[in-house]
């Protein structure tokens, strides 16, 4: 029999394994004031943002086991970006030393890896934990959110720096499953295949076709590509930047600050015939007319490859080399919808087969439909995904949604770009994401949510906007759209509207949430 007050044996073994089972779990609980998701342009922007105000109680979760996003993942061969370095970067960290207008992908990568060391940040990341979802706990005023690992983290404000191209979309074709070759997204390229003297099949002629098919044509012993829809492509020569103009750009860093802006306010003007000026738009459709003629010998190819939708209704991409390699003898460009996968090959709907090794798929990403795998629950429970299913994507300046408080989205709905750099759009939202936690600790409030109201007249707005802009004239389809043709993706207007509209937070628009006792 036990003496009271002194354990036995037995007792000692569950008293140890349930303290262990409590520390397990504690240190698996993370707490932080301000918890931010991913590392791509936005997260790390966040996290530098936070810093400089000299506060360093933040922690990042990154699902892959490094840095960079969209610049991690993208490794196909010619990945680059297309709004010129010195503008597609941050403006607080301008590199002088980019070594072309638009730099490849591993400079852009390097680039991201410079400024994480510069900040220190990687002691802040958590990599290789995945964010599964949140639940805003009203009680505590806290989100509460899973991992895929099990870990929890709590934390007064969540900022989602998930980016909106980094579910790669991947059509489902019919048989696809019988295709024994290999085959790849764009974005998750197999370096272990050697694509020399294969037959080789490119879906999808977008941005990251138009990339890659100029590198892999003369490796490749046949390349069938297959066009749904033709893209309206400028010429473009990427050249290298002058070691004396780097240099310049180094000494004197008005220069570099002065190119920068002048490639802004170039690209700013296509926003112009972007909205609402159509008819603006048709010089370039003339210059890319001609880039089509300059490439192309064959007449019915040109036909099949000149767009029939006004430019800009679609991402207005730029190569000189895309033309000429699609006018190789190796090459076939296929416009007859695929009608199924076989064994060795596809079928396209007039019957023909044609085999492939390897099929790549420069399908793009799942960006409308993107946000259904985000878990979340604001107050009373309310669900992020159903309430976007109901209503359409809603939030204010793509950055906050009613319901859900101290909950901030980078580069969220409508603050897409088609005219120039997104990083400039994730700085301002960076911006204004400090200035609400900001309001919420100068008031000693516990959080804050957007009003109705604002909300609502946000995007009643942006819709009227939209609807006049060349996206919904334009006489295309495109990922810009929902699945009821609404436009989710894209700010109607100047990026420098945005800047002016999101530079002061109208502490009207929000309602502060009480501290409870
Ligand atoms: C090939 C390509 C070229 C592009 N070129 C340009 C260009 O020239 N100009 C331009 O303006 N835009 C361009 N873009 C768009 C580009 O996506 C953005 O410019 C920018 O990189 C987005 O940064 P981000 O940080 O918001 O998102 P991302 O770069 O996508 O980063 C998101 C990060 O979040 C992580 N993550 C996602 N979900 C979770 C989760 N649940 N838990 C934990 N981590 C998670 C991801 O792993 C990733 O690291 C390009 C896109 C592609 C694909």
């Amino acid at each position: 029999m036990a003496v009271k007050g002194v354990l036995t044996v037995s007792e000692v073994a569950v008293e140890s394994a349930a303290a262990e089972s409590e520390v397990r779990r504690t240190q698996r609980v993370h707490r932080t004031r301000v918890l931010i998701v991913g590392t791509g342009f936005s997260g790390l922007g966040m996290a530098i943002a936070l810093k400089k105000a000299g506060q360093h109680n933040f922690l990042i979760v990154e699902k892959a086991d490094d840095i960079g996003g969209t610049w991690r993942e993208n490794t196909y061969p010619g990945c680059a970006c297309d709004v010129p370095s010195h503008m597609y970067s941050y403006s607080f960290e301008q590199n002088a030393n980019w070594s072309k207008m638009w730099s490849e992908q591993p400079e852009i990568l390097d680039y991201l890896r410079r400024v994480v060391d510069k900040y220190d940040l990687r002691s802040h990341i958590h990599f290789g934990v995945e964010a599964d979802g949140g639940e805003w706990d009203e009680r505590t005023a806290k989100w509460h959110v899973a991992t895929t690992g099990g870990a929890e983290y709590v934390a007064q404000f969540v900022v989602s720096g998930i980016g909106a191209l980094h579910i790669p979309n991947i059509p489902r074709f019919a048989g696809v499953e019988r295709f024994r070759g290999a085959s790849w997204h764009s974005a998750q390229w197999n370096h272990d295949f050697d694509l020399t003297g294969k037959r080789v099949a490119v879906i999808g002629t977008g941005a990251s076709a138009i990339q890659l098919i100029p590198e892999i044509v003369d490796r490749v012993a046949h390349l069938d590509v297959y066009q749904r829809t033709p893209a309206w492509v400028l010429p473009r020569t990427n050249f290298p930047i002058p070691h004396q103009l780097r240099a310049l750009f180094r000494r004197v860093p008005l220069t570099r600050m002065a190119f920068r802006d002048g490639i802004y306010w170039v690209y700013e003007a296509l926003g112009l015939g972007l909205n609402g000026h159509a008819n603006l738009m048709r010089p370039l459709e003339r210059i890319a007319e001609h880039n089509i003629a300059r490439g192309i010998d064959d007449p019915e190819l040109r036909r099949k490859l000149t767009p029939r939708y006004r430019i800009g209704c679609k991402r207005i991409l730029g190569s000189n080399d895309y033309y000429p390699a699609l006018n190789r003898p190796n090459v076939s460009v296929i416009t007859d919808p695929i009608a199924q996968f076989t064994e060795n090959g596809i079928v396209t709907a007039d019957g023909t087969d044609r085999p492939a090794d390897a099929v790549i798929y420069a399908t793009g990403f799942h960006v409308t439909d993107g946000f259904q795998s985000m878990n979340i629950a604001g107050i009373g429970g309310r669900k992020l995904v159903q309430e976007w299913n109901e209503h359409g994507i809603q939030s204010y300046y793509g950055i906050c949604a009613r319901g859900f408080p101290n909950a901030f989205f980078l580069l969220g709905p409508n603050t897409g770009l088609g005219h120039n750099s997104v990083v400039f759009m994730i700085e301002q939202q960076i911006k204004y994401v400090m200035k609400a936690m900001e309001l919420v600790d100068s008031t000693g409030a516990a959080g804050l949510d957007v009003r109705t109201s604002a909300q609502d007249r946000f995007n009643s707005e942006i819709q009227h906007k939209l609807a006049g802009g060349v996206w919904s004239t334009g006489g295309c389809t495109s990922w810009y759209l929902d699945s009821k043709g609404v436009n989710r993706t894209i700010w109607p207007g100047f990026t420098w509207q945005y800047w002016r509209r999101t530079r002061k937070l109208n502490p009207d628009d929000f309602e502060l949430l009480a501290r409870t006792p």
